[in-house]
């Protein structure tokens, strides 16, 4: 008589088991992906019938992803050699997703990466990129893994679009996923790149990806200084800026344009000085250095652009007006 024996898993599935508790032991939330693609196994709203894990209403990818081996293991226990999702939001994770692309991006120094274009962004803003957790894709991208900071619900960007860092730079955080390591697609696999633990996402980072506030509305006047000196206030920190601007050496002119765009931008945002004025004042101050030794005029209309669009994501309010109970507003208007 013969013995009933269970089937003995396919080596490709326990492997792929395997990466996925792995995975979740690290604290992620993972996910059964079809095989061999970047498509979430389970159906989508679209498509839900209300029954099994829906029966009370849709459970998408991002609900049912699970740090518990148990449900890990029944996921990876059939022949099936599902890839391994990671939920971005509930594991706590932004995910810098870089491309590459041939044609060479004209506006970001002829950058074919998104390496590239996020490295020239740090150093832009003056900044570093820490060691983290990375990995490589099947199709020479980077999957550059950070904590998102505590009390922050970043959401995905797309490259060009939004308040995204740049072309060929995606985030995925609450709403996205990634495919892990260990995973594999026809055109190769994901492999680690970068071992070891995963950095906090810096504040420069997590403030270009911070969408700017609602317009703040139209309230009384609150504790602060008197419109005329308020005006006069503003007028010194542009005269400011932009006497830096026109001064600077050779070496710092780009990151001396930046940061007056910035200081601009944070005026803009606020609601204390028009954009298109202060994007014409800025070049004008920036006039000075084009043409010489290399400074071009689209080198200037870029960093003023990019210093503006920093700025403005972190407005600055001048608090003006007679005196009342409310001190909060003028909060910003610091020495
Ligand atoms: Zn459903």
């Amino acid at each position: 008589m013969a013995r009933r024996v269970r089937p003995r898993l396919d080596r490709e599935v326990l492997r792929l088991r395997q990466v996925a508790l792995d995975a979740a032991a690290a604290g992620l939330f993972v996910f059964p992906v079809k095989a061999g693609s970047k498509i979430p196994a389970f159906h989508g709203e679209t498509r839900c019938r209300g029954r099994g894990p829906c029966a009370e209403g849709h459970q998408g990818w991002e609900q049912r992803a699970t740090r518990d081996p148990a449900q890990i293991r029944r996921w990876w226990s059939n022949s099936t050699r599902w890839n391994v999702g990671i939920a971005c939001g509930p594991s706590g994770l932004v995910v810098i997703d870089l491309d590459t692309r041939t044609e060479p991006l004209p506006d970001w120094d002829g950058a074919t990466t998104g390496r590239e274009v996020l490295d020239q962004l740090a150093a832009q803003h003056g900044e570093t990129l820490p060691d983290t957790y990375s990995v490589r894709t099947p199709t020479d991208g980077e999957h550059a893994y950070y904590r998102m900071p505590d009390g922050l619900e970043l959401r995905n960007t797309q490259g060009g679009h939004g308040h995204s860092l740049g072309p060929l730079v995606d985030t995925r955080a609450i709403g996205g996923f990634v495919v892990g390591a260990g995973s594999i697609r026809p055109e190769g696999a994901y492999l680690v790149a970068e071992h070891g633990q995963i950095a906090e996402l810096p504040t420069w980072l997590a403030t270009l990806l911070t969408p700017p506030p609602a317009p703040r509305p139209q309230g009384p006047p609150t504790k602060g200084l008197s419109t005329t000196r308020a005006n006069a206030y503003i007028a010194a920190i542009q005269a400011d800026e932009l006497d830096k601007v026109e001064h600077a050496a050779e070496g710092r002119r780009q990151v001396t344009l930046l940061n007056a765009a910035r200081v601009f931008g944070q005026l803009v945002g606020g609601g204390e000085l028009d954009a298109d004025n202060a994007y014409a004042v800025l070049l004008d101050a920036a006039a000075a250095h084009i043409g010489v030794a290399g400074f071009t005029r689209a080198e200037a209309e870029r960093t003023v652009t990019r210093g503006m669009t920093f700025g403005i994501r972190a407005p600055r309010t001048i608090a003006r007006g007679r005196a009342t109970d409310s001190a909060t507003d003028s909060a910003t208007d610091d020495q």
